[in-house]
């Protein structure tokens, strides 16, 4: 140890932090952490290892990621004029934002929303702001949302687009009148875009705070970690300052760049967990106890109606079945657990335990 105590090496708000947790899930259906449950088809995997036989791992990989970013342009439908910022998944493009704004800088978020936006900010002692969402519909509290934006001026607004954990896709005018209102950027968060069938992107050459950010994690490449985000070509140049040099690694590189060519499948598999989605919470709608919210992502928020949410998880939990208990954050989200969409086995298993834990 240090001979000067950690309270004065660390700043307060790390101090008083909580590291963020991911449950062990060993040993259970993964129903957690909006995955992709398929694997990849033999043919397709087979190709894949043989693509990587070029892939010069001696080397640091290229700094610009660029071949990388041409077939992240096509296959988003970036805009030219937009520049790209690629990042070590979503979250670390989060990071970057929030390292390069001002130190007395305000950020604000709907909440319930992405926890990893607030922890970010607080940890860079930025001052945070959560607006609630309405109670009964999630959608964004326009009258609140605007009192914000006029008190807190904020640098940084982060709008989930659908939104993370209640999986609506919010008002689009709402979010229009946020980009007119805000005094510095929007970032609109598309980490479910393949669940959707709406995006920010045909917007950026509109306004010019907007940021659109995107993951391939959702769409079934979790395990590489690559996120994007695409905007005026200003703003991302600073970005671009604090970003590490190599922060894209070999690998990821060539899979994704191999994965968005033979991309056909990741779609099929995406389309499958949409027609799941419609399954599930159907018969979410017909289990007696349980109030489900309709969803443009791969997850489901529902909240349980005559059971403590915590018992119904550890009820689940223990007929083998992981997904994530919400009501631990309280609010809004006071008895609500959420649900990843999988394999309809899985699904099924997780019907089948939810009824035997209302009971
Ligand atoms: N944004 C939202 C809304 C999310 O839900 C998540 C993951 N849960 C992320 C960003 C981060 O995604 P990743 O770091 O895997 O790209």
């Amino acid at each position: 140890m240090p001979t000067q105590p950690l309270e004065t090496l660390f700043r307060s708000e790390v101090l008083s932090m909580s590291a963020y947790h991911v449950a062990d899930a060993s040993n259970f259906i993964k129903l957690d952490a909006m995955e992709n449950p398929y694997s990849w088809p033999e043919d397709i995997q087979a190709r894949w290892l043989e693509s990587l036989k070029t892939c010069p791992i001696n080397r640091y990989p290229d700094p610009e990621a660029k071949t990388l970013a041409i077939a992240l342009r096509r296959a988003n439908s970036i805009p030219e004029q937009s520049a790209l910022l690629l990042g070590n998944g979503s979250d670390e493009i989060i990071q970057i934002l929030l390292m390069v704004l001002s130190a007395d800088a305000a950020v604000l978020a709907p909440e319930p929303g992405f926890v990893m936006y607030k922890q970010v900010a607080q940890s860079l002692g930025l001052r945070y702001r959560g607006v609630p969402l309405l109670a009964d519909s999630f959608e964004l509290d326009m009258p609140a949302m605007r009192a914000a934006i006029a008190e807190s001026r904020p640098a940084l607004i982060f709008i989930a687009y659908p939104n993370n954990p209640t999986g609506n896709l919010f008002d689009a005018d709402a979010i229009k009148e946020i980009l007119s209102l805000a005094p510095g950027l929007v970032v609109v968060d598309e980490a479910y875009a393949p669940f959707a069938d709406a995006s920010f992107i045909g917007e950026l050459g509109h306004y010019p705070n907007l940021l659109v950010m995107r993951t391939v994690s959702k769409l079934g490449l979790a395990g590489l970690r690559l996120g994007f985000l695409a905007g005026d070509a200003a703003i991302v140049e600073q970005l671009h300052k604090v970003r590490l040099p190599y922060n894209i690694n070999s690998l990821t590189q060539i899979t994704v760049g191999f994965a968005l060519d033979h991309g056909e499948f990741l779609l099929e598999q995406t389309q499958t967990l949409r027609a799941e989605r419609a399954l599930v919470l159907q018969a979410l709608d017909e289990t007696p106890g349980v109030h489900a919210y309709p969803s443009a992502a791969n997850f489901i928020l529902f909240r349980t109606l005559n059971k403590a949410a915590d018992d119904v998880f550890a009820s689940l939990k223990s007929q083998g079945v992981l997904i994530k208990n919400l009501s631990p954050q309280g609010g809004l989200l006071h008895n609500c657990l959420r649900v990843t969409i999988g394999k309809p086995e899985e699904n099924q298993a997780f019907l089948n335990a939810l009824a035997v834990a209302l009971k």
